[in-house]
């Protein structure tokens, strides 16, 4: 995809080609919009043909054409009913959203298509209601994890369903995928995943209404004197800023670059950043608590198989020991200790020859004190989202216990971090306590949408790509009425 040259107005303005501002172009683009993707990064250009592995550390704020989804795992999930209402949980009540399940339900739809999600429901009995069949069919376990799965099922007795992935598998035509041991954490070498770029973006720039400014930066967005309606935004490439005119700006930056563009575009009429009457901007910060659990094989990664195919959902609403949701078991790519110590790097090569690697989620709970401070040197951590500790933990034990039971020796280090992070400009019902309404909209601003992983108030224990996604594409279908 080549640049254009930005010209000096647009019907739209999108910044960030992660998976939310990648979809939002698509939505308005295909309703006859005219719309400029702004990207700070470039489209990613490994330096080898090999799967470049991505290190740990970039994994939060890759600024390429993509966003984080150039490097990730392509699990593409559904939240469930239960995870719009607020729920009671160890550590307090995972609150609620301003849109139901069945509100978004047909843009979960759309997305799955566009992404091409391979999916079932078999085995799992938290999947929610679907008007439309999964758009292809699950990846299939292959050697080793069919055997796991077996295992699990009768020995242990737990259903393992199949994770959903948004990966261009078709082997009898022409489907680019290959089931590689990697995926997660690396990029695509054969274009065979379905991230934001290729999933979104190509389609976008293919109605021939969409303009990709690479190594561009939003550094504000501009209103009018009153400040109640957008007109712009200030962009700058190689050193040089310049305005482009525009009537409707979304922002997809990312969790910590959303509220710090809004920061920067503070005026008179908005003194604590843009949409920041409430004070929720930075705020709500919630995410995923995530841990390892290694099922011991001995040289079962000698060979080459595609392990993230794998689940378990049953303690997706409560467990043996909690009448609280606890989370999910999840098959994670083969992915490399980068970034260790010689010392530690020698063991964590050893255990990841010789298992399989899965991880656990539970929810951490976002909350007005859970966040970030803005200023112009950045975003500063004031707290982090609240951890369901004990939930957590017996659910890495319940995890371990399963795999023992299937007769698999069991490493489960103690281990955690956060992970799909959401709500930093989160959506509500109430201008007090949110940024955006339901539709995304910014509620003191028109024409000023926000549009990525910041506005989901919460992340229940599914991985939040697609519902990402489903936001974005609902957001888009109103948009372009509303401005
Ligand atoms: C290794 C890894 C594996 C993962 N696996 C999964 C998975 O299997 N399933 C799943 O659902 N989720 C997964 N995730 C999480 C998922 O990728 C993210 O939640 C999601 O991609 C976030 O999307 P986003 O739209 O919020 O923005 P981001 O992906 O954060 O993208 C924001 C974009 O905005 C750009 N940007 C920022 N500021 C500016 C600015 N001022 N001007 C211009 N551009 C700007 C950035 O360069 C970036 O491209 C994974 C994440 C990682 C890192
Ligand atoms: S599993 Fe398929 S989509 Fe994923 S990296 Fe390998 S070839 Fe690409």
């Amino acid at each position: 995809m080549m640049d254009k040259a930005a010209k000096s107005s647009y019907d739209a303005v999108v910044v960030g080609t992660g998976v939310g501002g990648s979809t939002f172009a698509y939505g308005l683009a295909k309703r006859g919009l005219d719309v400029a993707v702004v990207e700070r990064g470039d489209y990613f250009k490994p330096a080898t043909k090999d799967l470049a592995p991505l290190h740990l550390h970039h994994f939060q704020s890759l600024s390429v054409v993509g966003g984080q989804t150039k490097a990730f795992g392509a699990a593409m999930y559904r939240l469930r009913e239960s995870d719009f209402t607020a729920t009671e949980m160890e550590a307090g009540v995972s609150p609620g959203w301003p849109i139901s399940y069945a509100d978004l339900e047909p843009y979960y739809c759309e997305a799955e298509k566009l992404f091409k999600v391979h999916g079932s429901s078999l085995n799992d009995a938290t999947e929610p209601p679907r008007s439309a069949p999964w758009p292809h069919d699950p990846i299939p376990h292959q050697g080793p994890v069919q055997e796991l799965v077996e295992r699990v099922t009768e020995r242990a007795g737990f259903p393992v369903s199949y994770i959903p992935r948004a990966i261009d598998y078709d082997p009898d035509n022409g489907g680019k995928c290959v089931l590689c041991r990697r995926c997660d954490a690396y990029y695509c070498p054969r274009d065979a995943k379905m991230d934001a770029e290729v999933g979104a973006l190509r389609p976008a720039v293919q109605t021939g209404r969409v303009t990709v400014l690479t190594n561009t930066e939003c550094l504000r967005v501009l209103t009018t004197p009153d400040g109640k309606r957008v007109t712009g935004v200030v962009l700058r490439k190689a050193g040089e800023e310049f305005t482009v005119l525009t009537g409707m700006v979304a922002l997809g930056c990312g969790l910590r670059e959303t509220p710090l563009v809004l920061w920067r575009s503070r005026t008179s009429a908005h003194p604590n950043g843009l949409a920041n009457g409430s004070g929720a901007l930075g705020r709500h910060w919630g995410a995923h608590t995530q841990g390892w659990v290694f099922p011991m094989s001995m040289g079962v990664q000698r060979k080459e198989f595609h392990q993230k195919t794998f689940a378990i959902n049953s303690f997706y609403q409560s467990g043996p020991d909690s009448t609280q949701p606890m989370g999910v078991i999840q098959a994670s790519g083969n992915i490399e200790p980068l970034g260790m110590s010689r010392r530690y790097r020698y063991v964590a090569d050893w255990i990841l020859k010789h298992s399989f690697q899965t991880f656990v989620m539970t929810e951490a709970l976002p909350s007005k004190e859970t966040g970030f401070s803005l200023s112009d040197d950045g975003a500063k951590t004031i707290a982090e989202p609240i951890k369901n500790k004990q939930t957590f933990s017996k659910l890495r034990r319940h995890a371990a216990k399963i795999f023992r039971s299937a007769g698999y020796r069991v490493f489960a280090p103690t281990m955690e971090t956060n992970f799909h992070n959401v709500g930093t400009a989160r959506m509500g019902a109430s201008p007090a306590e949110s940024v955006v309404n339901g539709n995304c909209k910014a509620h003191d601003v028109d024409g000023l949408f926000v549009v990525d992983s910041s506005v989901l108030p919460t992340s229940g224990a599914l991985n939040s790509g697609l519902t990402i996604a489903a936001v974005a594409l609902r957001a888009a279908a109103t948009a372009h009425l509303a401005g």
